[in-house]
């Protein structure tokens, strides 16, 4: 994998592993600030190339027909990158700063494991269905309807979890038929150019299929929204930027899939394990340094066990603390870059003004290199504080007092998002019927993990529109057609 071992990478574009025409840029460890090489700065004509080489694949191939074809490409992908496995993993380790223990689930393993699901589920799928015959208006008719690929895909996508991400779009978008123009995050240009080399060199996937463009402008990304060439935009990323897409995506009336930000609610009913309930929601804020967007940010606990929450859940994020990502023990890493870490120090001085107290944390961890945040519990705020409504994207958790169930699940509420959440108690069915009041598209119950390839994900209100994974979201990737012949 000449990405790692020659410290450089490429454009993947219409077959070609192309150097691009905008230069170079850099890529860096967050965990040591060392520069780790180069990517190919594409251009906005390279750009341009890509679209067209994966409109002429969906157009004139027959890629998009050749269910058969597909399934061997994906398998033959999903092989390759499992005997990539431990390059990507260092790779991945170095460029994101994600914890050693991530990349064996979430950061690598996993969504490369999910390739194989959706071979199968293309493989196995009900492409047509028989409606069987009707009269409309008199006239006897057979009806049956097909699913078909939407087109061109433009994905677009950010660097917290590359992989999971990148993946996650590709599978079911090739295995239900699309051609693809990847535009991954400026600060992880090697987790997507190390994946599009390896599928140039060892599969089968045609010219033109995927295409991989790299740049280090996050405007040449809104290019893929606008081209009428474009038939449907498929993007991760920050709320703001999802609407911008969505604008863009509305002159051509383009269809929009958007898995965007969250703020997601830990909340802990008065007959939880406490201890264990405040520790778990510890670990999990401070998991890739709360760079995840369905990580529980706010922990809501009952008002008279307020005190008791708060000092444990201060010493359990005392307990975890931070450390190299490198280190197989490291829960907490790096943010991504300077810039991420200036706003969630933003964050923390905003806290302060708004009347927060920091219980453990709030400043830079005292670390020579890096961009390391102290893992902070904020105290004595209101969910009205913006702290408490605005994702920050760091370890930094806020811990507000509910008065039972239904101010609990008032409060997880009250949010403008809805991607995720947790609920925590000692009756099962009174945590379910609080997990069924909250208005968020994942819920883990009692510590349950959501995450998986079969499993559908996304957001209500302004964390998304569609669904990621599972049968959803490869149907996310298709056209209906309904034909009907007389009887
Ligand atoms: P971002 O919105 O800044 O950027 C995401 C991608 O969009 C990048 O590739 C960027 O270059 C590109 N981009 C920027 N401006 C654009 C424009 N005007 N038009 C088209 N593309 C543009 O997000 P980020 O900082 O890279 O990632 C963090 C955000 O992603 C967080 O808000 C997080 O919650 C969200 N996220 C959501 C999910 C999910 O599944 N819901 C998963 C991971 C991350």
């Amino acid at each position: 994998m000449s990405v790692w071992t020659d410290k450089t990478s490429n454009l993947l574009v219409d077959g070609e592993w192309h150097p691009g025409s905008g230069g170079r840029f850099e890529t860096a460890n967050p965990a040591t600030e060392e520069v780790l090489g180069t990517a190919a700065n594409a251009t906005a004509a390279d750009l341009d190339r890509a679209i067209a080489a994966a409109r002429r694949a969906f157009d004139e191939t027959g890629w998009s027909r050749d269910v058969d074809l597909r399934v061997r490409c994906l398998k033959q992908l999903g092989t390759a990158l499992q005997e990539h496995a431990e390059e990507l993993r260092e790779l991945t380790i170095a460029e994101v700063g994600a914890p050693r223990f991530l990349t064996h689930g979430a950061q690598l393993d996993a969504p490369v494991a999910d390739l194989a699901y959706f071979a199968d589920l293309a493989a196995g799928y009900e492409w047509t269905r028989d409606l069987g015959v009707a009269e409309p208006m008199g006239m006897p008719s057979r009806r049956w309807t097909r699913r078909e690929a939407v087109g061109v895909v433009g994905a677009i996508t950010p660097w917290n979890f590359p992989h999971q991400i990148n993946l996650a779009k590709l599978g079911p978008a090739l295995a239900a038929g699309n051609t693809v123009v990847l535009k991954p995050a400026p600060d992880t240009p090697w987790c997507a150019a190390a994946v599009a080399e390896i599928l140039l060199r060892e599969t089968d996937i045609p010219p033109g299929v995927v295409n991989v463009v790299t740049s280090d402008d996050h405007a040449l990304g809104a290019q893929l929204p606008s081209d009428e060439r474009v038939d449907l935009v498929s993007f991760t990323g920050s709320t703001a930027t999802g609407r911008a897409v969505m604008a863009a995506a509305a002159p051509g009336i383009k269809r929009t899939f958007l898995e965007l930000g969250g703020k997601s609610a830990f909340v802990v009913l008065d007959d939880a394990d406490l201890g264990a309930a405040c520790g778990l929601a510890a670990f999990t804020v401070c998991t890739h340094a709360g760079q995840g967007c369905a990580l529980t940010t706010r922990l809501l606990v009952p008002r008279e066990r307020y005190d008791e929450a708060v000092e444990a859940t201060a010493k359990a994020l005392r307990g975890i603390g931070v450390g190299d990502p490198d280190e197989p023990g490291t829960v907490c890493g790096p943010l991504i870059s300077a810039r991420q870490r200036d706003r969630v120090e933003g964050y923390l001085a905003l806290a302060r003004d708004e009347g927060g107290e920091f219980v453990t944390g709030g400043a830079r961890a005292e670390r020579d290199r890096g961009f390391f945040v102290e893992p902070t519990l904020i105290a004595g705020l209101t969910n009205d504080a913006r702290v408490a409504r605005e994702e920050i994207f760091g370890p930094v958790l806020v811990i507000l007092p509910h008065d039972g169930d239904d101010d609990a699940v008032r409060i997880a509420n009250d949010s403008p998002y809805g991607l995720s959440g947790a609920v925590h108690g000692g009756d099962l069915e009174r945590a379910r019927a609080v997990a069924a009041r909250l208005r968020t598209g994942t819920v883990g119950v009692n510590g349950g993990v959501w995450y998986g390839g079969d499993a559908p994900f996304g957001g209500y209100k302004q964390s998304g529109i569609g669904r990621e994974m599972g049968v959803a979201g490869f149907e996310e990737y298709l056209e209906t057609k309904l034909i009907a012949e007389p009887a």
